[in-house]
């Protein structure tokens, strides 16, 4: 079969390689499409320890059941169907607690396992009684359900900040991830639902998508600038204007500091995305959270349960999927995707295995 091997950073060549088969237990999967990931592109530029070259990457799959090995209770083949990423180790507490995506022994596929970049991928007969292969609508466009796996980690994110009709959200980060949440607030009623971006190029999507309004900030302290944005002075020691959730959907440490600051009591703060880990320490005035009832929450991928959510979510519509995949190559162009994504161009580039 053909895929794109990942031979080190920066070096990424499609060629044959042995199509797997499903041994006992085990399941192969006909890749139809396989999104792009911001952790691909981390791969891709710096390299990762669980990713030990030769290695296929891509954990963003949609595809069919093309086969099922011995003793596998699962979708039949030819299903439609997603591929969930955690792989728990089925031992530790979280794994008892069917909280795979935070097993003390934690693996993925496209990471540890072989992922999406190739016509097939195995799925590791753990993934499989653990029920990662999840069925989708036969309908459902394959563009459309590569959309799946990033959605579900937002939902994650989204399930600790409770937001309500009439909340006041901010989201930090114009990036594919920031757009979904700021889509998800959207659909819960949340008004207004602000996104905060230092370029200007990625923040033309966030009125294109309708999901919010888009605040350009820049490089140093966007604390004025958002609440200018946000309408009223904001200046008032009230909180009055600040917001009720916040998201912070980019890299950068000042970022969550700044999310703070803009916390109304009873905010419900999302660290969603990780910073930088040679330098993840943030000075706190933890009287802030105290006396004004804030809450600060971690997220890590996703769960099943939210796979499943999203799946409907994706089904139903109620995310602009169309609008998401502004790019899309074959698997033959899979250097170009990458350079297309280093270049920061489009949210959501799929890649055709099909
Ligand atoms: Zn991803
Ligand atoms: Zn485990």
């Amino acid at each position: 079969m053909k895929a794109a091997v990942y031979y080190g950073v920066r070096d990424v060549r499609v060629e044959e390689v042995e199509t797997p088969r499903a041994g006992a237990g085990e399941a192969v999967i006909r890749v139809l499409r396989c999104a792009v990931c911001g952790t691909d592109k981390r791969v891709y530029l710096h390299g990762q320890k669980n990713v030990v070259p030769p290695a296929i990457v891509g954990h963003e799959i949609a595809g069919l059941v093309h086969e099922l090995g011995e003793g596998v209770d699962g979708p039949p083949v030819g299903t439609k169907v997603v591929v969930a990423t955690p792989v728990g180790c089925g031992r530790c507490i979280c794994c008892r607690r069917e909280q795979y995506n935070l097993c003390e022994n934690f693996q993925a596929l496209g990471y540890d396992y072989a992922g999406g970049f190739a016509e097939y991928m195995k799925v590791p007969a753990r993934a499989v009684v653990q029920g990662n292969i999840i069925p989708v609508p036969e309908g459902l466009d394959p563009d459309h359900a590569a959309l799946i796996e990033p959605l579900s980690c937002v939902l994650n994110g989204q399930e600790y900040l409770a937001a309500q009709p009439g909340d006041r959200a901010l989201v930090f980060g114009a990036g594919p991830i920031g757009l979904m949440h700021a889509g998800v607030l959207k659909a819960k009623g949340c008004e207004p639902v602000l996104v905060a971006d230092v370029s200007a190029e990625r923040l033309e999507y966030v009125a294109e998508l309708g999901v919010g309004t888009p605040v350009h900030t820049a490089d140093d302290d966007p604390t004025e600038l958002i609440l200018d944005a946000a309408g009223g002075s904001g200046r008032a020691e009230s909180g009055g204007e600040r917001f009720d959730v916040i998201v912070t959907a980019c890299s950068v440490k000042a970022v969550q500091g700044h999310a703070l600051r803009l916390a109304r009591k009873k905010a419900r703060l999302s660290f969603f995305a990780g910073i930088p880990k040679d330098d993840p320490v943030l000075p706190i005035d933890t009287n802030h959270l105290h006396y004004n009832e804030i809450s600060v929450f971690g997220a890590f991928a996703s769960n099943l349960r939210h796979y499943h959510q999203a799946a409907e979510m994706v089904a139903r519509g109620e995310l602009p999927a169309d609008r998401f995949v502004t790019h899309r190559f074959k698997l033959d162009e899979m250097v170009q995707a990458y350079e297309t994504i280093e270049a920061g161009r489009g949210i959501k580039i799929v890649i055709d295995c099909a």
